[in-house]
C-alpha cells in the first residue's frame, strides 16, 4: 500500500482500544484483528512494508460490518469507515476485482435498464431453483443449501419494479424528487409506492428519479471506487439538470452515500465538487421530509384500543448512527400509530447485514441478526419498522427463521396504512 491519504487517516489512531468495547463483531470473533484498532495496525504495517500479504489485509478489512459504532465511540474521531473503505480499495487494486463484480458494478448498477434486465433474470432463476415457503413476514423463497446461500429466505422478486409500474406521465416532473434506490425499486416496490403516495400528501409536486444510477455504495464498500465514482458522476449530472429543491431517500444507506461518502470519491479539486455539494445539500431522509412537509398533521388519529408497544423501530446504523436521523422516524411513528409505538429493546443494535458481509459470512451475520430479533420479541414487538433496504432484507430473513409472526416493514408502509384510514 502506498496511499499517503490513508497514512494520514490512520495516523490519528492512538491505539487506545475504545473501539473494541463497542464493535459489533468483537463479541463474535474475540480477536483484535476484527476491531478498528487491529485493522488500522495491519494497514500501518502494510504501509510501512512490514506485511506485504495483500490477501491477508483484504481478508481482515472485509471482516467488518461498516456499522460505524467504533467511529462514533472513538475519542480521536478517527475516520474508521473511510480507512476501511480506502484500505479495501487499495487491496483490490493490488489483487484485482473479480470480472463478475466489474460487470455488476461497472455496467449493471449504473444503468436503470441494466438493473431491470438483471432483476428479470434473477426472478426467473428464483422460480426455477428456489422453494416457495409460507411466511407471514414477506419472505417467499428459500434457496437450497447446494447453491451456497445457506438456506436463506429471500423475497419473491416482483414481475415489475416500482418505476416500471409508473404510468408514462406519472411523477415525471416536480420540485421534490424521490430517489427510490435499487432495492425499493426492484425488490420491494411496495416501499417505493408507499413512499411516493405518502409524499404526495405534502401537496408538493413529487417526481420520481427514473433514470437514477445506483447510489454507488455497493461498489464503494467492495473496493471498486472507479465504478462507484461512475455512478456518482451520472447521478450528479442528472440531478443538476433536473434541479429539484429536495431529493428524498427512503433508504438510509443511499442517503449516506450522498451525504458523506460522495466527498471521499469527489475530492475538492474534482470538477464536479461544487455540483456534488449542491446536490448533497438538497438530500433528505424520508422521515425528515414527511415531518417537515406537513404530512404528519394530515394523518388521522390512531385507532382506539391499540396495543401499547406492539410496534418498534430499528435504527439503521447509517441513518441513525452516522447521519443522526433517528428522532424524525420516531416522531412520524408516534403520529402514525400512536402508543402502538414504543422504544424497542436493542433498537440501536446493528442488524448484522453489512452488505457484502452478509454474503461473505452469512452464519455470523445471521447470529447477530437473530439476537436483534430476539431482543425485539422479548420486549413485545410484533411489528418492526425501519428505513434502510439492507436492514429490511436482513430483518425479514431473521424474523422468518426466529419469529415468523414478526412483521418487518418500512416506515412509509405504516404511514400509508395510517393515511388509508382517512
Ligand atoms: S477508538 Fe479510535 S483512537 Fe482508539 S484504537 Fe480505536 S480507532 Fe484508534
Ligand atoms: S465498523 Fe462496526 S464491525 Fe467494523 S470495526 Fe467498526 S464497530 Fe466493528
Ligand atoms: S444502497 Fe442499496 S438500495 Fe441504495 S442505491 Fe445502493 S444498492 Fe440500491
Amino acid at each position: 500500500m502506498r496511499d499517503d491519504e490513508l497514512r494520514a487517516l490512520t495516523g490519528a489512531c492512538a491505539k487506545c482500544g475504545t473501539c473494541r468495547t463497542v464493535c459489533t463483531l468483537y463479541p463474535e470473533r474475540k480477536a483484535e484483528i476484527s476491531v478498528a484498532r487491529g485493522k488500522i495496525a495491519l494497514i500501518d504495517a502494510s504501509l510501512e512494508g512490514k506485511d506485504t500479504n495483500l490477501d491477508a489485509v483484504q481478508e481482515a478489512l472485509a471482516d467488518c460490518l461498516l456499522c460505524g459504532r467504533c467511529e462514533r465511540a472513538c475519542p480521536n474521531q478517527v475516520l474508521v469507515e473511510e480507512i476501511i473503505m480506502k484500505g479495501r480499495a487499495d487491496a483490490a487494486r493490488g489483487i484485482g476485482i473479480p470480472a463478475w463484480k466489474q460487470v455488476v458494478f461497472g455496467r449493471v448498477m449504473p444503468s436503470p435498464k441494466g438493473r431491470e434486465a438483471a432483476v428479470s433474470a434473477a426472478a426467473a432463476a428464483q422460480r426455477l431453483f428456489a422453494r416457495e415457503i409460507p411466511s407471514a413476514s414477506g419472505l417467499h423463497y428459500r434457496f437450497p443449501e447446494k447453491f451456497g446461500l445457506s438456506g436463506r429466505t429471500v423475497p419473491k422478486l416482483p414481475k415489475k419494479g416500482f418505476i416500471a409500474s409508473l404510468k408514462p406521465k406519472e411523477a415525471v416532473s416536480g420540485d421534490v424528487l424521490l430517489f427510490v434506490g435499487c432495492v425499493f425499486d426492484h425488490v420491494f416496490p411496495q416501499v417505493g409506492r408507499a413512499s411516493y403516495e405518502t409524499m404526495k400528501i405534502s401537496g408538493s409536486d413529487i417526481a420520481v428519479f427514473r433514470d437514477a444510477a445506483c447510489c454507488g455504495l455497493p461498489a464503494m464498500v467492495s473496493g471498486d471506487r472507479d465504478a462507484s465514482l461512475r455512478c456518482a458522476e451520472e447521478n450528479i449530472r442528472r440531478l443538476r439538470a433536473a434541479e429539484p429543491e429536495k431529493i428524498v431517500f427512503p433508504c438510509g444507506s443511499c442517503l449516506l452515500m450522498f451525504k458523506r461518502n460522495l466527498f471521499s470519491l469527489i475530492p475538492e479539486k474534482h470538477e464536479l465538487r461544487s455540483d456534488a455539494v449542491e446536490v448533497s445539500n438538497r438530500c433528505v431522509d424520508y422521515a425528515g421530509f414527511i415531518l417537515g412537509s406537513g404530512v404528519v398533521s394530515r394523518l388521522p388519529d390512531p385507532p382506539e384500543g391499540e396495543k401499547v408497544g406492539e410496534i418498534g423501530y430499528h435504527d439503521p446504523c447509517h441513518l441513525t448512527g452516522t447521519l443522526g436521523k433517528g428522532q424524525e422516524a420516531r416522531e412520524v411513528l408516534r403520529e402514525a400509530v400512536g402508543s402502538s409505538f414504543a422504544e424497542m429493546k436493542g433498537a440501536d443494535l446493528c442488524c448484522g447485514y453489512g452488505g457484502t458481509f452478509n454474503i461473505r459470512d452469512y452464519p455470523t451475520s445471521a447470529r447477530i441478526g437473530r439476537n436483534k430479533i430476539s431482543a425485539a420479541a422479548e420486549g413485545g414487538a410484533k411489528v418492526v419498522a425501519t428505513a434502510c433496504s439492507g436492514c429490511i432484507l436482513q430483518l425479514r430473513d431473521m424474523a422468518a427463521r426466529t419469529d415468523p409472526g414478526m412483521e418487518i416493514v418500512h416506515l412509509a408502509e405504516l404511514v400509508a396504512k395510517a393515511l388509508s384510514r382517512r
